[in-house]
């Protein structure tokens, strides 16, 4: 699936890899290893037409032109994608030694920050080549690399949201009890698509006791009257990510069902309350958790509170006891407490919320109120 971020030039691009760089200098690193993925797609536009053996590789170092290292057959595809303009081309041919032509990119030696998900192979030959290198997790090194976003990624993301919103819109109205998760899943994608996104992460439909196992993605389990159904889902529109959990009930909710949905709706709000620039991001998780400690239900909130979203749908920053991170106007991420009982029901609600010097702004913005479906 190709990730685009279309309203980007080569120009904003170029901005995000001096950036990059300049980031990575600060933190000690002689340059960054980029390879195909998020990273790579935020930083120049470019997916590969397949991540395979063949090597892909960006480079970036302070105070160097960034170079692209691509296969010679996929060149041409790259600079379509990325623009002529943006950084150098490095192409290298089936027969020649990949390792070799990015290893005369790192004669400056030092330690580089590499991508996640670059492949063993590729760092185990940069190594082999270069034994002076050493490697850090970009990740681990630069987690705030992408947690800032720009107006117009913001806007994408509010795109996002929109589209989700109206998918949960039309899925409050189809027939649940009766139906498989699965099918029910099913249609929430199709909505999904329908509604723009080019790619969808996750459709989860979690109904009665399923419902208390946030990993649960959607089974055979037929949904019943009386059921209490977590429904959480997301993707990518136009490059950049959706994540809404609504929790929707069949039928008339018993009054336990009311108080645990209504308990986590005002944990979800204090969440968001507490977003504000300057604040850290534990600040948010101790928010939401405070209304659920109070209320005697902190022992069935088993999760962080939430993480960040962009051209990813859970990246840094995450709202968790111990993140010091401060906000800043910009971070976009969920808001997502949860209350689990075993054996019976769960219920999560989810918004994302950019950081705006007032405070947070959802970026979807269905009701919050419990549903019932029929
Ligand atoms: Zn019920
Ligand atoms: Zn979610
Ligand atoms: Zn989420």
């Amino acid at each position: 699936m190709t990730a685009r971020t279309r309203p980007f030039t080569a120009e904003d691009h170029r901005a995000r890899m001096d950036r990059a760089a300049r980031t990575a200098a600060d933190a000690g690193l002689a340059g960054l290893l980029v390879a195909p993925g998020p990273d790579m797609v935020w930083l120049t536009g470019y997916t590969p037409p397949a991540d395979t053996e063949r090597l892909t590789m960006l480079v970036l170092a302070p105070g160097r032109e960034p170079v692209l290292v691509v296969p010679t057959l996929e060149a041409p595809d790259a600079e379509h994608a990325v623009g002529a303009s943006a950084l150098t081309f490095r192409r290298w041919t089936d027969g020649t030694d990949p390792y070799a032509v990015t290893a005369k990119l790192l004669d400056h030696a030092g330690r580089f920050g590499i991508s996640d998900n670059a492949w063993a192979m590729h760092l185990l030959g940069l190594q082999r080549t270069l034994p002076g290198t050493s490697y850090a997790s970009l990740t681990d090194a630069l987690p705030m690399l992408r947690a800032v976003k720009d107006t117009a990624e913001v806007e994408l993301l509010a795109a996002a949201g929109a589209a989700a919103d109206a998918a949960f819109e039309e899925i409050r109205a189809v027939r649940f009890a009766g139906r498989r998760e699965t099918e029910i899943s099913r249609d929430l994608a199709d909505l999904l698509r329908g509604f723009g996104h080019e790619q969808v992460d996750f459709t989860i439909v979690a109904s009665g006791p399923n419902g208390a196992n946030p990993h649960h993605e959607a089974g055979d389990r037929v949904v019943g009257d009386g059921d209490m159904v977590v429904l959480d889902f997301g993707g990518l529109k136009d490059g950049y990510g959706s994540d809404t959990s609504r929790t929707v009930h069949v039928g008339e909710p018993t009054e336990e069902e009311r108080t645990v949905h209504d308990l986590v709706r005002a944990a979800q709000e204090a969440g968001v309350r507490a977003v504000r620039p300057g604040a850290a991001c534990q600040d948010v998780d101790r928010a939401a958790r405070a209304v659920i400690d109070a209320a005697g239900y902190g022992e069935f909130f088993i999760h962080r509170t939430g993480h960040g979203i962009g051209v990813t749908t859970h990246e840094p920053p995450y709202m968790i006891e111990g993140e010091e991170q401060p906000l800043v106007p910009g971070m976009c991420f969920s808001v997502e407490p949860g209350v689990y009982l075993p054996g019976r029901f769960g219920v999560r609600i989810e918004d994302i919320v950019t950081v705006t010097p007032d405070g947070g702004r959802r970026l979807n913005d269905t009701t919050r109120e419990m549903v019932i479906v029929e």
